[in-house]
């Protein structure tokens, strides 16, 4: 399988070649060449690990000993039980699809935990190490930490706004006591610690000398690995391959429900692709109306996870609508740069054509879904999937199943489960306690020139 960039002034390449990179030189992302096409009936009947390895041999076709990373990533030790996603049925028709029961309770370990295994083992096959620079503003940073933790040839160092993670996620990524693991609390804001890290990777004599790395969501590997469970869904949703189903996705960044798209590419019979934003809902404009608008400041709020000024894996989407044109993508994105917006109205037919639809939901909605799903179902939901449910209703069709997205769990946010239902969300068994762990972070001013010297002196 050859990987194209999306702004088609790099060479193509192999999958082993852009694992460790973030983006393309020509400051693309890359894309498969062609969406490999599989089979249903092949696939109906797999265990988890079987189908994980079936999908992502087509787009990991040179990676050595594949089959023993999947297999010993996708267990019920890691994900808490054999079917790693289960489908929780609400009623005949209405599904949540659990995607959050990794180590770190939130859908993003499912491709970081793959993740960890594939760098550990590249940097090994060739005596390399790796030095990972991310920010956080809660559910990757962790994520990726409890992927990477213990890692001999990786060292992480997250950066994460001082004091603004709830106080579950605080715990959950400062009680590591990994020594590869190097928590950055930053004096400031999550925008503050993106745009340190991106000073850093400006820099390229450093950047190269130090060999940063980065796991964020634009990473080919973690949108694979999310096409699994698309597949996973719909065959614990349907009795048969002819069916149609939707799914309900909380978004921000674009890669959660780019995997949909990605699996519906591949022959699985989706019929919409329901995008839930909150009040950033830059997503739900584009889809609403085809204008592509660039937020600043991002809006604080209770999902969190969802908060995006611009969402980095749209470029994938938006290359395909304009047929693959990377000259034309380069216009869009130069536009983008000059203006803070594009208008791709002309679009809406292969906008309509692709499955996708979307919606908006705000705290106020997030209380009253998260308040419903109790009392109608006595399942508590996170606020980010009430984000998802609240949308996913809205576009409802009789006789389509369909699929809402688990992507957190609610004892991640305590606070707005407490103000929707006046108790607390349960926690599970392994993690009491987790609060009262001794926690291990540095705290630093907003300063490149220090975050620099932490780095070279680790
Ligand atoms: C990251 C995250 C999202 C958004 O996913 P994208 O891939 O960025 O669209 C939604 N919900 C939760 C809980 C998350 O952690």
């Amino acid at each position: 399988m050859d990987y194209v960039s999306t702004r088609g002034e790099a060479p193509a390449r192999r999958f082993s070649q852009i694992l460790l990179e973030g983006l393309a030189p020509d400051g693309g992302l890359y894309v498969p060449g062609t969406f490999p096409q599989v089979k249903l009936p092949e696939l109906r009947n797999k265990a988890y690990p079987e189908l994980a390895l079936a999908i992502l041999s087509r787009f990991m076709d040179d990676v050595p000993g594949l089959e023993a990373l999947v297999r010993a990533t996708y267990t019920a030790r890691v994900f808490g039980s054999g079917d790693v996603t289960p489908l929780r049925t609400l009623e005949p028709g209405l599904h949540l699809l659990g995607l959050s029961n990794g180590p770190t309770l939130a859908f993003k370990d499912i491709a970081l935990q793959l993740l960890g295994g594939l760098f550990q083992q590249k940097l090994e096959a060739e005596n390399l190490s790796l030095n990972i620079l991310g920010a956080t503003s809660g559910d990757t940073g962790s994520a990726a930490e409890y992927a990477m933790r213990g890692k001999p040839r990786i060292q992480v160092f997250m950066l994460s706004p001082h004091k603004r993670m709830s106080a579950f996620q605080r715990a959950q990524m400062f009680s590591l006591q990994d020594a590869n693991v190097h928590n950055l609390a930053v004096e400031g804001t999550f925008d503050d610690c993106q745009d340190m890290v991106k000073a850093v990777n400006a820099d390229a004599a450093f950047k190269a000398r130090q060999r940063i790395g980065a796991v964020n969501s634009i990473n080919w590997a973690r949108v694979a690995a999310q096409v699994v469970y698309y597949f996973k869904g719909y065959f614990a949703a349907t009795q048969n391959d002819s069916q149609q189903v939707s799914f309900a996705v909380p978004s921000g960044n674009f890669g959660n429900i780019y995997a949909g798209h990605v699996a519906r590419r591949m022959g699985l019979p989706v019929r919409h692709l329901i995008l839930a934003s909150n009040e950033n809902d830059v997503l739900h404009e584009f889809f609403r109306t085809g204008r592509y608008r660039v937020r600043r400041p991002v809006k604080e709020t209770s999902s969190p996870s969802m908060d995006i000024s611009k969402a980095s894996n749209f470029e994938r989407y938006v290359f395909e609508l304009v047929g693959g044109d990377g000259a034309r993508l380069r216009e869009l994105w130069r536009q983008l740069e000059r203006d803070g917006e594009f208008d791709l109205s002309a679009f809406s037919r292969e906008v309509r054509a692709s499955g996708f639809v979307s919606g908006k939901s705000t705290h106020a909605d997030r209380l009253e879904t998260i308040r419903k799903i109790y009392s109608s179902y006595n399942t508590i939901i996170d606020p980010h999937t009430a984000d998802g449910v609240k949308v996913g209703l809205e576009h409802r069709e009789p006789l389509v199943p369909l699929v809402c997205l688990e992507t957190a769990l609610p004892v991640k946010f305590a606070a707005t489960i407490r103000e929707a239902l006046g108790r607390e969300p349960q926690l599970p068994a392994e993690l009491a306690g987790l609060e009262k762990l001794p926690q291990r972070f540095k705290v630093i001013p907003k300063d490149v020139a220090m975050l620099k010297r932490i780095i070279e002196a680790a």
